[in-house]
């Protein structure tokens, strides 16, 4: 009696936190900032109330009344290394926590019953350890039921969904502990019989992932956008055969850009929504139905664009990092979090009429940001300047920018199976579109050919890679950096 019970409660949690996500109309627009006004404020007093960290940092601060700008942010450095303290229960610490993870037999299970888990991969730099408490979880889910709008069609007439459950393809990683896992490691058992799961991994080779989808036949797919480029060639070639009702298909984790975008749409006949969210604030947005941008669920959370000197940018430009504070998650506070994330929020109003600011776009991280000495001047050089030169290449299968040096850069280029690349083409194709950018004489680059771009452990693939290091202040810096290292 008590399960049923539990069951029936449960599903009315969800039924409820879903309804208070629906889009937003012009007349709730009062009533949201007020309620999201007292989220914030209830976040601020209850980790000053239970973190000791966040206490020793919020002293002689006015929480009642202070902006979001008086307050300390907070960097992955300092968060990994107070870790224990930035917890809001003393039942979570570090230690048990890495234990636990260590442990495959407990992904998809609460530590202590309580919390879900996961660590982002050091791949990315320092790894980092997130934990979420249930209504965290839940209202993940319910940000994604509500405004996802394909899929809110498909999941509030409930008695259509039992009879006939969505199918739906993930394709990141085989389950882990690592973020884009999370989401469907802690999938509630009350969605389940609404949703049909195939779980599939990118590192499966093609041949695998095109039997499996085949046979699954899913009406969405998510991945990565290194992962729908495979299943679109795998489309091409005549060997993956999507279902008729194929309604949406999803990026996550990595930049997806429009020209990739285009060509997936293009092969699918479904339009690619783009998610931009992290480990730390899973339900951050949700991907817009009309363009490539991401709605921000701004009752949920405050996203800060600002510049490397954490001054705010304006929207239409792109910043040099994020700071974000997740208002639903109390278990381990992240107020003014620091994520080197290259977004730029859109300035202009959606034009699928949503209400809710747009994520235009994100570039990726600012450490791989490419940079350029023009003549003593250290310019930012942005990625799709060399993105560009490649839309001409049609036996291109996948590519990757990297920096090398100074101006020096690699471009390492995979053919289409039974198709060959050539070196000289690609040269000239890169050549035409930085000379466009006044920079025909500046870059020196490199040109590999090879059979696949591997990814990184953490699964995804980065088109854009700086392996040099960040640019000087100065070329005047550069230098006497560069004569300190031949001496
Ligand atoms: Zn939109």
């Amino acid at each position: 009696m008590r399960g049923f019970l539990g069951a029936v409660v449960d599903q009315v949690k969800l039924a409820l936190a879903i309804r208070s996500l629906l889009l937003p109309r012009p007349q709730d627009m009062e009533r949201r900032a007020k309620a999201k006004e007292e989220r914030f404020r209830k976040l601020l007093q209850y980790a000053y109330d239970n973190s000791p960290y966040y206490r020793k940092r919020f002293e002689g601060i006015d929480l009642k009344t202070c902006a979001i700008t008086d307050l300390p942010t907070l960097t992955k450095a300092d968060m990994m290394a107070n870790l224990d303290d930035i917890f809001t229960d003393r039942d979570l610490t570090r230690a048990e926590l890495e234990r636990f993870m260590g442990d495959p037999a407990n992904v998809g299970a609460y530590f202590k019953g309580k919390f879900a888990v996961c660590h982002t991969s050091g791949s990315q730099g320092q790894p980092a350890i997130i934990v979420q408490d249930k209504p965290a979880i839940l209202t993940t889910f319910a940000a994604q039921f509500a405004r996802g709008k394909k899929l809110s069609r498909r999941f509030l007439p409930y008695i259509q969904q039992l009879l006939y459950p969505a199918r739906f393809s993930i394709i990141t990683q085989k389950p882990g502990f690592y973020p884009s896992s999370t989401f469907f490691n802690y999938f509630p058992e009350r969605a389940r019989r609404y949703i049909k799961l195939q779980r599939l991994s990118v590192f499966d080779p093609p041949e695998v992932l095109v039997q499996k989808l085949n046979e699954f036949q899913p009406n969405f797919i998510t991945s990565y956008t290194s992962a729908l480029e495979t299943i679109t060639r795998e489309l091409k070639a005549g060997r993956l055969k999507p279902s008729s009702d194929l309604e949406q298909m999803t990026n996550i984790s990595e930049p997806l850009p429009e020209p990739v975008a285009e060509r997936v749409e293009k092969a699918f006949g479904v339009h690619i929504t783009n998610v931009y969210s992290m480990a730390e604030c899973m339900a951050l947005t949700c991907g817009c139905q009309a363009t490539h941008g991401s709605h921000l669920n701004d009752e949920l959370a405050f996203l800060e664009v600002v510049d490397s000197n954490g001054n705010p940018v304006p929207n239409g430009t792109p910043g040099n990092k994020v700071l974000l504070t997740n208002l639903y998650n109390l278990a381990q506070p992240f107020i003014r979090y620091e994520i080197d994330d290259i977004v730029t929020m859109s300035a202009t109003p959606c034009k699928c009429g949503s209400l809710l600011p747009l994520v235009q776009s994100v570039q990726g991280r600012s450490k791989d940001q490419f940079w350029v000495n023009v003549k003593g001047e250290i310019r930012d050089l942005p990625y799709y300047v060399f993105l560009l030169a490649l839309h001409n290449e049609t036996n291109l299968a996948e590519h990757q920018f990297v920096q090398t040096g100074v101006n020096r850069f690699v471009l390492r280029a995979a053919p289409l199976p039974g198709q060959t690349l050539s070196v000289e083409r690609l040269r000239q194709y890169v050549q035409q579109s930085v000379t466009a950018e006044g920079l025909g004489n500046v870059i020196h680059f490199d040109i590999e050919i090879v059979d696949r771009i591997p990814p990184e452990e953490s699964g995804k693939v980065r088109r854009a890679k700086n392996l040099f290091g960040p640019p000087p202040a100065t070329a005047a810096e550069l230098e006497t950096t560069s004569t300190a290292e031949a001496g």
